[in-house]
């Protein structure tokens, strides 16, 4: 066979391949979607330069290898102990987000500098492969929870908290998931209806963790953002799990069967030499 017929052959099967995976029509209107034929995850690079970047995120945490330094502080989180009584809870298209309106300015502290809470999110994959974003040694977990901070200055600092799926419910989800089925279209938005206490969705306070710096997730992928993996995991019942996948990308009136919002996880980009270093 010729090299020109067996190219047309793969790209013959590629395009076999693309359109058994459903895209969602839908999701191309977006600026920006995860699987859009024309804005999905692989087009980000063309359309989003900062996409194409050399510290991007999220990464593979090679355990073995990360750089240990005794002198980092445990991770202290101030006022994530006053449970969220009063929180937006918002599906963009994307994710889920959560954003208190208690007007309590909990945050986290680097090196002096205080980081306030701006939004906690998921991301989640799809039916098939439930996956978050960071990976540990080549393991992806369920899910991931994104608690993104920002200080007065504009700097980002994103806690990722890794999830692992359970038999057993985890009522520390209980506040989220049980108004997950009033945002389960785009641009739904509804009222936490109890209180979410950050303190427990996050295992261990102080906690320990991986840092490195990288990039907003999404597009832009804005670089410059300083990421704490906590090494401690968080677990979700398996039923809490299914919750999330019944999310759709797409309003009401659109919705089928691939315009779920699963898979909405980046895959890890290149380290490209950048150090990952662990707390204590
Ligand atoms: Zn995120």
């Amino acid at each position: 066979m010729s090299t020109f017929l067996w190219y047309g052959l793969l790209l013959f099967l590629g395009v076999i391949k693309l359109s058994a995976a459903g895209f969602c029509e839908k999701d191309n209107k977006e600026t920006f979607s995860y699987h859009g034929s024309e804005n999905g995850v692989m087009q980000w690079p063309r359309l989003f330069p900062a996409c194409n970047g050399i510290m991007q995120s999220p990464i593979d945490i090679p355990t073995n290898k990360v750089k240990l330094d005794r002198y980092l502080k445990k991770l202290s989180f101030f006022y994530y102990d006053i449970p969220i009584k009063r929180g937006d809870v918002v599906n963009n298209g994307r994710t889920v987000t959560i954003t208190p309106r208690d007007n309590v300015r909990r945050g986290i502290t680097v090196q002096g500098k205080d980081y306030n809470l701006q939004n906690l999110h998921f991301h989640w994959g799809s039916e098939k492969y439930p996956g978050g974003e960071h990976t540990l040694n080549g393991r992806p977990f369920e899910m991931e929870a994104h608690f993104v901070h920002r200080s007065s200055d504009n700097k980002t600092a994103v806690v990722g908290l890794l999830v692992q799926v359970a038999k057993r419910e985890n009522r520390e989800f209980k506040p989220i998931v049980e108004v997950l089925s009033d945002v389960l279209y785009k641009d739904e938005s509804t009222s936490l209806e109890s209180s979410l206490k950050l303190n427990q969705l996050i295992p261990k306070i102080p906690a320990s963790y991986y840092t490195y710096t990288g990039s907003l997730t999404v597009p832009m992928c804005t670089e410059g953002v300083v990421w704490f993996v906590l090494t401690n995991k968080q677990t979700i019942g398996w039923k809490q799990l299914n919750s999330f996948l019944k999310v759709y990308s797409v309003r009401k009136e659109d919705r089928s069967s691939e315009c779920l919002l699963a898979p909405n996880n980046r895959i890890p980009q290149n380290l490209n030499g950048r150090i990952i270093y662990a707390s204590p």
